[in-house]
């Protein structure tokens, strides 16, 4: 293969290698705040850090909706989630071409394996693999090992190979054997309460009863032994790369969505809110022509198809939604400057801290202390959530006035319609909650500072030009996800999706 050079926006020129490589790893529900090169003081991860260090790394990057199938879809199309048709995990992509599909016919190898199944053939996410396999939740360890046999085969081509692992997704269980083993008995108990039933994981992921905050540091011990795992199966597969393939190429690290740990009154559980614990993820990129360093500005999953396309000399369509990092990953200045991001639904009717929680099939609309709920066979029943958190008792005869008052707010939200928008730019995050009357409460963030101050008031032109961003961007109200088959629920239920 002849080199090839590829023009920068900047207008610098860096030379492909002889043999173009590309491997992506990803990692599912890890938070881009909890790694060693972040500077996360608890962190075991010297394979990411070293891997950040020879190569640009994003301490602001973002998924575009924090749930599994959405994300991977936009990472693999370079659209955004209205666009490529995946708006809630389990619901396929209907639209855009894969990078997959891009590399296949410019001749290259496609290869993929994946521990996750809500991102699997069904939903469209083998298309232009030579290779796909799913072995749904298996340890890094196993699914490195998988990725590794793949490349055995001689081939002259160009290899592509997607990794995505599985082990940070709730419930925090470490290898015994990992790099690090915490007692966290507070998480153990917790987790074990929860597979023998004898705690529900919607009333956990609330902190309804209190148990996930008690249990919280506990949890984040495991969570962090959870990286660290991943970290030492993620190093192996590098090894093997490198071996195998005789060159690094380019190495792509992110995530699909982060973790709420408490953000929000949210706890081991992502995609109901835009908070940064679930909406920032790692990105990593390094590789020919990258020039090491830390990044702050806007770099998002939908950038890394046009990026990918750029390295592998292909013209970027014009459709996509995404933008190449070349520029940035040259040192320079340019790419993308605003991140756009909607959240999931609440997908557990008990979360009543939004306005409406559940499935189309079983759902509540919420207000400050009651939510009235319609279950699968249309009976709607009123639960006073301050003293009923778990809805055990119907109080439809004692407050009539209520039911009256939601069922008129029920009109203006369908069943998994109520969202949370944002827009943000490397310093700034604009954030809509759906109100119960209708529209949205808006709050701006300076990302310096944090997600707990309102700042509105002291910079009312940034609220002006995002609030004019985001409508224009406007991610139109989802249609309701088709009917899901059993199997599909099993998956879901499998991941605490759905009861
Ligand atoms: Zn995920």
């Amino acid at each position: 293969m002849t080199p090839a050079l590829f023009l920068l926006a900047c207008g610098a020129e860096v030379p492909a290698p002889d043999v173009a490589e590309v491997l992506l790893v990803t990692v599912d529900t890890l938070r881009g705040d909890r790694l060693g090169y972040v500077g996360h003081p608890e962190a075991k991860t010297p394979h990411l850090d070293a891997l950040a260090e020879s190569g640009r790394w994003f301490r602001h990057a973002t998924t575009p909706l924090p749930r599994t199938t959405p994300a991977l879809a936009s990472l693999h199309t370079g659209l955004w989630p209205h666009h490529h048709g995946s708006r809630e995990v389990g619901q396929p992509m209907t639209h855009g071409r894969t990078l997959a599909e891009a590399l296949s016919d410019g001749g290259w190898r496609t290869l993929a394996v994946s521990a996750m199944r809500v991102a699997g053939p069904e939903h469209g996410f083998d298309r232009g693999f030579d290779h796909f396999s799913i072995d749904h939740d298996v340890r890094a360890t196993m699914l490195t090992q998988q990725a590794l046999k793949l490349l055995d085969a001689e081939v002259d081509r160009p290899t592509f190979l997607w990794v995505h692992y599985a082990d940070p997704h709730f419930p925090y269980t470490p290898p015994e054997d990992g790099p690090l083993s915490p007692e966290a008995k507070g998480c153990r108990d917790l987790i074990a309460d929860l597979e023998n039933k004898r705690a529900r994981r919607p009333l956990v992921y609330g902190n309804t009863e209190g148990r996930a905050q008690e249990a919280l540091a506990d949890c984040q011990q495991l969570y962090d032994a959870e990286v660290a795992a991943v970290d030492a199966a993620i190093g192996t597969l590098l090894e093997g790369w490198r071996s195998k393939r005789g060159t690094d190429g380019w190495v792509i690290f992110s995530a699909d969505h982060g973790e709420n740990q408490g953000e929000d009154g949210l706890f081991y559980e992502h995609g109901p809110n835009v908070h940064d614990a679930s909406l920032n993820v790692p990105l990593v990129v390094s590789g020919p022509g990258v020039v090491p360093g830390r990044d702050d500005g806007v770099a998002r999953l939908e950038d890394v198809v046009p990026t990918v396309l750029t390295f592998a000399g292909q013209a970027v369509p014009e459709q996509l939604d995404g933008e190449p990092l070349q520029p940035r990953l040259a040192g320079g200045e340019g790419g993308p400057s605003v991140a756009f991001a909607e959240s999931g639904s609440a997908l557990h009717h008990v979360l009543h801290d939004y306005v409406v929680s559940g499935r189309a099939r079983h759902h509540c609309i919420n207000g400050p202390r009651f939510s009235l709920c319609t279950d699968k066979k249309g009976k709607r029943r009123l639960y006073d959530h301050e003293v009923d958190p778990g809805q055990k008792t119907d109080v439809s005869a004692k407050h009539p006035e209520q039911i009256e008052a939601l069922t008129k707010a029920a009109a203006l939200w369908p069943p998994e319609s109520a969202r949370e928008r944002t827009a943000r730019t490397s310093r700034f995050k604009l954030v809509q909650k759906p109100r119960l009357q209708g529209g949205y409460t808006t709050m701006l963030f300076d990302l310096t500072a944090g997600e707990t101050r309102d700042v509105s008031a002291e910079h009312p032109e940034v609220v002006a030009e995002l609030t004019a961003a985001l409508e224009e961007w406007g991610a139109p109200t989802p249609v309701q996800a088709e009917e899901r088959s059993e199997e599909e629920l099993e998956a879901l239920r499998a991941l605490g999706y759905v009861e």
